[in-house]
């Protein structure tokens, strides 16, 4: 915090009337991301690092998982979708890099118990500690990054593949691969236990790391059945990618020696645990570069009032309303073609022109898109860029024919504030 105050010109100004020195953090004002964006260049703490700089960065495709130069240090560079009506551009410093392996290396150890090794083992050795990584290239996202990097740390072993190919493909990729851990988004995950029951995909994991969405109730229990293989869940940001990992009784333990989360109510005062949270705020004890410091994340969440059976002393959460589901197209065999949400959005994410967007399968075969284009854009062109998208990548998955039309409607919050940005047939908002 007192970081933030001498190298922020923002939080400087933010804190100006607060006493010199605070001992309760709850004193501090809360920050919200619109407000931060708009004023990058004084919220950062390199002045070398602008807004300007960064969009050049990361309108670049040749320069994904590379780093940004800052005035003494390198930084990853990641972009969010604007679910909750922004999009941001985050900078992670070497620091909070550091702190997000350790916390995950301090998760895959925690889903490997003892218990377990007799089982887990031999598949380890068996497929020589291969990790299959799924994740949403095609834009700049902090697994992706991260991704880029351990790939070339491995020698090989660590592979990824792109959330947005093709289920037979990604299935005869993963056969031939063979990964003793398999790390996909959960929406993945969930098809790919499907093509595993069916026979078609034949991988033995020993472990299952499942990343940054929510999943259906009794979801992670299917995937663990359908591999044989302990799941891990986790619950993460762009803006602190090491929030939080799952254990085996279904919480999630908040890092908290590395981040400090508070439940609260509408007005921000605490919500206390047993009791589910309007919002949640953050604040990345880790990362320099880019304070965040009570920052209002938008998710609901309930804190648990008694300690976890599994032992794990660190503060155990639920989250709500992040439970993610797949869309299904009727292909003209008569079959069924099933797509994450995720697969959609990273393809309009990476378009410059595109303030926020919303995908709505109106019927099996047809989608609407609520557009919201960028201040200073030419709405028609955009529009042309994300039909063009849309369009392409359905035809990659053989279901060409569905249609893709325009909404006459800007893009529509849920309660609570954040944006749905896909709604599948049957869930419509
Ligand atoms: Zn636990």
């Amino acid at each position: 915090m007192d970081y933030a105050r001498i190298r922020s010109p923002l939080y400087r100004q933010l804190y100006a009337g607060l006493p010199e020195r605070i001992e309760d953090p709850r004193l501090l004002p809360v920050t919200r991301k619109a407000a931060l964006m708009d004023r990058f260049d004084d919220w950062v703490t390199d002045p070398v690092v602008t807004v300007q700089r960064v969009q050049a960065f990361v309108a670049d495709p040749a320069l994904i998982g590379k780093s940004f130069r800052g005035a003494q240090t390198d930084y990853a560079v990641s972009t969010t979708s604007g679910t909750t009506g922004t999009r941001g551009v985050f900078l992670l410093d070497t620091r909070a890099l550091e702190v997000a392996g350790v916390a995950m290396a301090r998760w895959l150890s925690s889903l490997l118990r003892p218990a377990t090794l007799p089982r887990v083992l031999p598949r380890v050795i068996a497929h020589r500690g291969r990790v299959a990584l799924v994740v949403a290239t095609g834009g700049h996202f902090a697994s992706a990054t991260a991704a880029a990097r351990v790939g070339a740390d491995s020698g090989g072993r660590t592979r990824s593949f792109p959330v947005a190919t093709p289920l037979p493909e990604l299935v005869a990729q993963l056969n031939a691969f063979q990964p003793a851990v398999l790390a996909p988004y959960a929406t993945t995950a969930a098809l790919l236990a499907t093509e595993q029951q069916a026979g078609r995909l034949r991988i033995s994991p020993a472990l299952v790391a499942l990343a940054a969405e929510g999943l259906p109730e009794g979801e992670p229990a299917r995937i663990a059945a359908a591999f044989g293989a302990p799941v891990g869940n986790s619950y993460a940001a762009t803006e602190c990618p090491f929030l939080s990992y799952g254990c085996r009784e279904g919480w999630l333990h908040v890092n908290a020696d590395w981040v400090i989360l508070e439940p609260v109510d509408a007005q921000h005062r605490p919500t206390p645990p047993g009791e589910q949270s309007h919002t949640v705020l953050i604040t990345n004890l880790a990362n320099r570069v880019q304070p965040i410091l009570r920052y209002d994340l938008g998710d609901s969440v309930l804190q648990r009032s008694d300690p976890c059976p599994c032992g794990n002393p660190l503060p155990a959460i639920r989250v709500q309303g992040r439970a993610a589901d797949l869309l299904t197209f009727p292909t003209p065999s008569g079959g069924t073609v099933t797509l994450t949400p995720l697969s959609l959005t990273t393809r309009l994410d990476k378009l410059p022109g595109v303030a926020l967007f919303q995908i709505v399968q109106i019927v099996p075969t047809e989608l609407t898109v609520r557009l919201q284009p960028a201040v200073g854009v030419d709405p028609d062109r955009t529009w042309t860029r994300v039909h063009r998208e849309l369009t392409d990548l359905l035809a990659d998955h053989g279901v060409g024919h569905v249609t893709v039309h325009r909404a006459a409607e800007p893009p529509r919050p849920a309660t609570g504030g954040k944006y749905r940005l896909v709604h599948p047939y049957g869930q419509q908002s």
